[in-house]
């Protein structure tokens, strides 16, 4: 076996292609290897419509980047036919190594791909010494070609959440299926509230599912997203997640806590003390102190930390309706603490939202869905954000949410090995 044989196995080439010739320039930096690929005169082509074999009609001269060779840049070259079919007359032909409109063969996009599910866009760019722009693009190729392909049919419970896309200035909004063990995600879009809610439905409808068999919906209590529901989910009954019921203390708390600091002075540590969660057991000995301060000190704030501390107790509730008596009870009493304490306000809010719905809290132990999945996506978008570091647009944050957590990536592995 010489030279070009192993070239021409490495290249998957097949009848009538053939390596003729190659070229190592290393008068370049970084040196380059091109490899020349050639039909013999006279052979036939399969027409791109039919497939019946057909002379040529005239040629153009192509060049693709190809895996580097060593630590060699590598570049294929070919003289591409147009055919010409007596029945569709003269079109250019697709070629085996690369796909169309592709500067690149597939080996290298594939090599490509590889690399970006397990590093940042921007590293990968740099080990293929490719811009990141062009690398977006082989990017945006696959992730859109493996949507295309993605099966909704069985789509019957949804969750909802949003992530700020850069700084708190644009959302992008991220569907998951409940019911997806691995790689929940299903739909991302940029914005939020009920346009994204429409284009989900939309998409969903045409990936074989349908908007009328969601049944369940998992999302927070945002009033475009309770409003997008009903009006592109009409059957879907909405559980209102736990997590964001946590939030909505949580951040009225902190509210209260800033307020009170105004009057009197906090503990250093108190801050990160009540926004902690208590069952982690992971508080420091300052933390641990500053609570058992704030508590004897019977503060706006240490009211506040117990109001969001009792929330516990409805969230231990055995079965629905355990869950509703919970609730009920605890706004009456909780609500008798905070009459008339100017400083408490933000707590009423939080226990008006509670009240408002409650029904959709309750929802959760009747759907049997938890918070669990909702709550992972904090991670997921992270680690896209990172991955897509130096990303451009949201567009680019979007493909990498559905490389890393979207049966994409799977699709593309799946491709790849057949
Ligand atoms: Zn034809």
């Amino acid at each position: 076996m010489d030279g070009t044989q192993i070239l021409t196995l490495g290249l998957g080439l097949e009848a009538p292609w053939a390596l003729k010739d190659q070229h190592l320039d290393t008068a370049v930096s970084p040196h380059r290897l091109d490899l020349y690929v050639e039909a013999e005169r006279g052979s036939l082509y399969p027409c791109p419509e039919c497939g019946e074999a057909c002379p040529a009609h005239d040629f153009a001269d192509r060049i693709w980047r190809h895996l580097n060779f060593f630590q060699h840049h590598c570049y294929l070259h070919a003289r591409v036919p147009r055919t010409k079919c007596p029945e569709h007359g003269v079109k250019r032909i697709e070629v085996p190594w690369a796909r169309p409109g592709s500067d690149f063969t597939l080996l290298f996009e594939q090599a490509a791909m590889s690399l970006v599910k397990e590093m940042p866009v921007l590293a990968v760019s740099r080990q293929l010494e490719i811009s990141d722009k062009r690398l977006w693009r082989i990017v945006h190729h696959y992730v859109g070609r493996m949507l295309g392909a993605l099966d909704l049919s069985r789509v019957a419970t949804v969750g909802v959440d949003e992530t700020a896309s850069r700084r708190g200035q644009r959302y992008v909004t991220v569907f998951l299926d409940m019911q997806r063990q691995q790689e929940p995600v299903i739909f991302a879009i940029p914005g939020h509230g009920k346009e994204a809610i429409k284009a989900f439905s939309t998409f969903l409808a045409t990936h074989g599912g349908a908007p009328d068999n969601v049944a369940e919906v998992v999302c927070d209590m945002s009033k475009p997203f309770l409003s997008g529901v009903a009006e592109s989910l009409p059957r879907a009954e909405v559980t209102v997640d736990w997590f964001h019921i946590v939030q909505t203390f949580t951040r009225a708390l902190d509210e209260v806590r800033k307020k009170e600091r105004r009057e009197k002075a906090h503990p250093k540590s108190l801050r990160w003390a009540i926004l902690k969660n208590l069952d982690n057991g992971n508080m420091t000995a300052q933390q641990v102190s500053a609570l058992q301060e704030l508590i004897a000190d019977q503060g706006a704030t240490g009211d506040a930390w117990v109001i969001k501390e009792k929330l516990r107790w409805i969230q231990k509730a055995p079965t629905p309706r355990a869950a509703r008596w919970r609730i009920t009870n605890y706004l009456k009493v909780m609500r008798r603490a905070v009459t008339g304490q100017v400083l408490l306000k933000p707590m009423a809010k939080a226990l008006a939202t509670l009240e408002r719905h409650t029904e959709q809290v309750v929802r959760r132990w009747i759907s049997g869905l938890t918070n669990a999945r909702l709550e992972g996506m904090n991670g997921l978008f992270q680690a896209a954000r990172s991955r897509a570091r130096g990303y451009r647009n949201e567009a680019n944050f979007i493909a990498m949410i559905y490389l890393i957590g979207s049966p994409v990536g799977r699709l593309l592995d799946q491709a790849k090995s057949t």
